[in-house]
């Protein structure tokens, strides 16, 4: 017996009401009620919010609201066909009529799809780009269209419109002909980063020139940012993972498909659940290690760049980048995939002088034109700053992004201020013996054999070519190279040693290499790099912090009734999830039954209210979950 029924159709289409209603959410959160009342009025828009800022229901409540009020059915355009399943599965657990349209349906399923839509009965209709464009498509939108009964496009993930994103996907351009062909149907477009750039280009490729821009802070303050020095790189994943987060889920993302399959297999031999994802495994392998990432607890994904967009997995608690992304626009994507629940979570990166040099190659190496590699280059250069800064990493990453901020207390430097040496008079032997031994012999040598140099090493090559005649030869003595490689990275970073990728990784001066030899620029670094992070809290505030382990954040705070409770709960979501092959968490969030477990239910009025549990899961649900507390 259920105390409430699923909405009839002349259901309420007040946004504040679906809210409640349907997704069982008490209050929009942030800028989410300005952008919805906008969108619903028939307004465009174009959404710039973090992950997991609440994109989604940016675009849902309106589709709902506006399907309510007789303007039919919502269009999303979604990158990735492989998500869609998912997503249109928790609009379904919500009790709202939801279907997508890709190749993994079969021919009747996709007739049923047309049929549905092409009367309008659909309230969000999902589909690829590719997909929308086609002439197929177009005649059925036509056809809503002349009826009145395109209500709304939704673009998501919009930054694929720009080669300046960094998921650029050619088939977004298509995507204009949308508003030349419908003028007057509305459209929100959304995206998780952009720089100014990226930004003006959405507008200009999507002609949203008259849309409102509605613009968050692009903060995470539940994410911990750590930037490390590389030096065996795995084993310091491990440590890292063994030490702070043990058996929670977590994405790795490596450069190369080869290192993917290596750091994969050293973390499942050291007994940690991990899955490779690249482009070279087998479009079924890669499906299924996704769905056992996000159907599983505690799955390490190993993952090129290839893995992540549109991933809406909440409870991913860390994210590590053994190697350095091209830019901060990607950096902050992929680091964003962590704690879209809100609870604390980790961006960890290592980072060396190689990545350096290999991001400088790819450049250089790139078939771009120029003007595109300067951009390119410029954009590493951020990134590269911000690895070598040695103040808050998130006023950095603010900064970029235009939004000022104060020292956040919540990124390495700020938990534990690095200690600052001068770097300058290295710099200075660095750069001069790179300078005497070109103008001497008119070839450049590689950061190796010029630190022996300046560290008057009496290897073999020094002798052969004379360099122990240089007047810098020794003058570095008292540096060690871990030391001196900090310096030329730095100043690599900074423009003022140029990497020649060509001519086997040779240092060369640049027009910025003067600056500091005249001391007009100095050289400041960290002492003693990668001090091991403070040990694992769960909050920031300092509550209550849980031994290690893969207890939910958001179950921490319970008691021992409670977390029995909560862990009955999740056995029984569990078994839901897998009758219904979606993710447990599109049935319930951890959140949502640590709620529960809190409150031990005895009637379905105990339930109403609970963030999480609208009309249609209180229904479907409520007596499983009253049943499943009552036992305890
Ligand atoms: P994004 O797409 O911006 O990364 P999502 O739309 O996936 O973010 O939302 C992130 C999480 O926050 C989701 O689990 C969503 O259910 C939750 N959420 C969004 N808006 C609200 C709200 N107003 N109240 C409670 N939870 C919300
Ligand atoms: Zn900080």
């Amino acid at each position: 017996m259920a105390i409430v029924s699923p909405p009839p159709s002349s259901a309420s289409a007040d946004p504040l009401h679906i809210l409640h209603e349907v997704f069982g959410y008490a209050a929009f959160r942030g800028p989410q009620a300005e952008i919805v009342g906008h969108v619903t009025d028939g307004g465009d828009a174009l959404v710039l919010m973090p992950t997991g800022g609440g994109k989604s229901l940016c675009y849902q409540v309106p589709a709902i609201a506006r399907q309510r009020a007789g303007h039919g059915v919502t269009v999303v355009v979604s990158p990735l066909i492989a998500l869609m399943h998912d997503q249109v599965g928790a609009l379904h657990e919500a009790g709202v009529d939801a279907a997508f349209l890709n190749s993994t349906l079969d021919w009747a399923a996709t007739q049923e799809v047309e049929r549905r839509l092409a009367r309008a009965e659909t309230t969000l209709l999902y589909a690829a780009p590719e997909r929308v464009t086609t002439p197929r498509f177009l005649e059925l939108l036509d056809g809503l269209a002349s009826r009145g009964k395109l209500s709304l496009f939704a673009i998501d993930e919009a930054h694929c419109v720009s080669q300046w994103g960094h998921d650029f996907r050619p088939e977004y351009r298509q995507l204009a002909l949308l508003h030349e062909r419908y003028p007057q149907v509305p459209r929100i477009a959304l995206t998780a980063t952009a720089d100014a750039l990226t930004r003006a280009d959405i507008v200009e490729r999507l002609q949203l020139q008259d849309a409102g821009q509605f613009v968050s802070s692009f903060d995470r303050p539940n994410i911990r940012y750590t930037i490390v020095e590389k030096k065996d790189a795995t084993t310091q994943l491990l440590r890292f993972i063994e030490r702070e987060h043990e058996g929670d889920a977590g994405v790795v993302y490596c450069q190369s498909r080869k290192r993917v399959e290596e750091v994969a297999q050293a973390l499942v031999e050291a007994g940690i659940n991990a899955l490779p994802y690249h482009a070279g495994l087998d479009a079924a392998v890669r499906q299924k290690h996704q769905d056992r990432f996000l159907r599983d607890e505690g799955i390490v994904m190993v993952a090129t760049i290839a893995f992540g967009m549109g991933i809406d997995k909440p409870d991913v608690r860390f994210v590590a980048h053994l190697d350095m992304p091209k830019n901060i626009e990607g950096y902050y994507q992929e680091t964003g995939r962590a704690g879209r629940d809100g609870e604390p979570a980790q961006a960890w990166m290592a980072y060396g002088l190689q990545d350096v040099v290999n991001q400088r190659r790819m450049i250089d190496e790139s078939p771009a034109g120029e003007e595109f590699k300067q951009v390119m280059r410029g954009k590493l250069d951020a990134l590269l700053a911000l690895a070598e800064a040695t103040d808050c990493r998130r006023v950095r990453l603010l900064g970029y992004f235009g939004e000022p901020s104060t020292a956040c207390g919540n990124c390495d430097n700020c938990l534990s201020p690095p200690d600052l040496w001068d770097g300058t008079e290295a710099a200075q032997m660095l750069l001069s013996t790179v300078y005497w031994i070109r103008k001497q012999q008119g070839i450049g040598y590689g950061a190796g054999h010029i630190m022996d140099v300046v560290r008057g090493k009496d290897t073999e090559k020094v002798q052969q070519k004379g360099h122990d005649g240089l007047s810098t030869f020794g003058r570095g003595a008292q540096y060690s190279e871990v030391q001196l490689r900090g310096v030329l990275r730095q100043l690599i970073a900074i423009g003022a040693l140029h990497v020649d990728a060509e001519k086997f990784n040779t240092l060369q001066l640049t027009d910025g290499s003067r600056a500091v030899l005249k001391g007009e620029v100095p050289v400041r670094l960290r002492a003693s790099i990668s001090a091991p992070p403070p040990k694992r809290t769960r909050s920031r505030s300092g509550g209550s912090s849980s031994s290690a382990g893969s207890t939910a954040p958001a179950a921490a705070a319970l008691d021992t009734t409670g977390q029995a409770r909560f862990a009955a709960l999740k056995s029984w979501r569990a078994e839901v999830a897998k009758a219904h092959n979606l993710p447990a968490y599109v049935i319930f969030h951890d959140a949502t039954l640590a709620a529960i477990a809190e409150r031990a239910p005895a009637t379905l009025a105990d339930l109403q209210g609970i963030s999480g549990i609208g009309a249609s899961k209180l229904e479907k649900y409520g007596e499983d979950v009253l049943r499943v507390c009552g036992g305890l």
